[in-house]
């Protein structure tokens, strides 16, 4: 059968990488968390004292940056510049440098290129936030997954609990998602956007399992 992409885009902890992974899983696919690539940059910011809003500095970050994605039994690590830092992204801190270093272009057209250039080798499920309007415009799939703030909130916050991490309240991590919503969609290149074609499925009104099977479900359809 010939490579076909599959894009899942959405805003944060709306219930996208559990979804994209459980498809990918049951599809027998490839899984590339793009949200990790822009987490590993913000993880480089923080560990550099670089302020991720400031883009000059971003820019001369990036000369010495090196980010590998490899995939060891199809599970995805992050590599910065030689070290697996996959266990270091998911902390708030970092969660809000990868929102603010992915604002600037010329830090989005490294991580696009080595998006395509992974996608293009195998059938692969992408998440992320520009993957049907910027990466793979020709995607065969496209969906659009979404929740209400309070309820990518709870996610949110169970995640962190289950990482050990216990440091923020409920109305800190929703004060975070509602920021982070508001630079994912408003910054000037490849916002958050839900294109045309895309189907819109909502995590809150199912869960993830059936979430999941109704995904498949029109992909088979659509097959
Ligand atoms: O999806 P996740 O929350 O891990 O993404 C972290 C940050 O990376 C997001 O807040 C967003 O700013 C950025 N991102 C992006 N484009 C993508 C994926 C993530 O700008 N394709």
């Amino acid at each position: 059968m010939s490579i076909y992409q599959i894009a899942v885009d959405g805003p944060s902890g709306s219930g996208k990488s559990t979804l994209a992974k459980g498809v990918a899983k049951k599809l027998g696919i490839m899984y590339l968390d793009t949200g990790a690539m822009y987490r590993t940059c913000g993880l480089c910011a923080v560990k550099n004292g670089i302020d991720p809003k400031n883009e000059e500095q971003v820019n001369a970050m990036l000369d010495d940056m090196k980010i590998e994605v490899k995939f060891e039994n199809g599970i995805q690590h992050m590599i910065l510049n030689g070290e697996d830092v996959t266990g270091q992204i998911r902390t708030p801190e970092v969660s809000m440098a990868a929102s603010s270093v992915s604002a600037h272009p010329k830090l989005r057209v490294k991580m696009v290129d080595m998006q395509r250039e992974i996608a293009k080798s195998q059938t692969f499920v992408l998440d992320g936030r520009d993957i049907a309007s910027n990466v793979l415009p020709n995607a065969k799939y496209k969906f659009y997954v979404t929740a209400p703030a309070e309820v990518r909130a709870e996610r949110r916050l169970a995640e962190l609990k289950e990482l050990g991490d216990e440091s923020q309240s409920y109305e800190e991590v929703l004060a975070d998602i509602i920021k982070r919503d508001e630079q994912d969609m408003n910054r000037a290149v490849s916002p958050l956007v839900q294109v045309p074609e895309a189907v819109v499925i909502d995590t809150s009104k199912v869960d993830i399992e059936q979430t999941r099977d109704l995904l498949i479900s029109y992909i088979e359809e659509v097959r």
